[in-house]
């Protein structure tokens, strides 16, 4: 037997790091994603647990729905595969994420491929839009 302490839940992002090492800062709002790919591996925990305010949060105010109800929201999701990052690193302005996330909806799997852009807003990384691939 181990004497470690408990193994910590791992993080939904799939990063392989215990969520509180992860992403469970940025859900609590005490400090932000340093890259682009990091607030999207953020927002995919966020719509794992169905943290709607940290969605709403990181979201550009131009393009952030009215509301966001995740309570019904039927979708479990089950993995995240970052493809691809143009940019979206410490020094820059704007980046893209292109991302495959695995879902399972009333007993049948899915998955969603998207090519997310994110800008800096307020000094931080924010979600703008997405073009999704069939
Ligand atoms: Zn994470």
């Amino acid at each position: 037997m181990s004497r470690k302490s408990p193994v910590a839940a791992a993080c939904p992002c799939g990063s392989g790091l215990a969520y509180t090492l992860c992403c469970q800062p940025f859900h609590g709002m005490s400090a932000f994603p340093p890259t682009a790919e990091a607030l999207m591996r953020s927002r995919y925990s966020a719509f794992a647990l169905k943290h709607a305010e940290y969605l709403r949060f990181s979201w550009h105010p131009d393009t952030c729905p009215e509301s966001l109800d995740l309570d019904d929201e039927p979708l479990k999701w089950l993995g995240l595969t970052i493809v691809s990052t143009d940019k979206g690193l410490a020094g820059d302005l704007e980046g893209r994420v292109e991302f495959v996330a695995r879902y399972k909806a009333g007993g049948r799997a899915g998955r969603l491929a998207e090519k997310s852009r994110f800008v800096r807003f307020d000094g931080r990384w924010v979600y703008l839009d997405g073009e999704v691939n069939a």
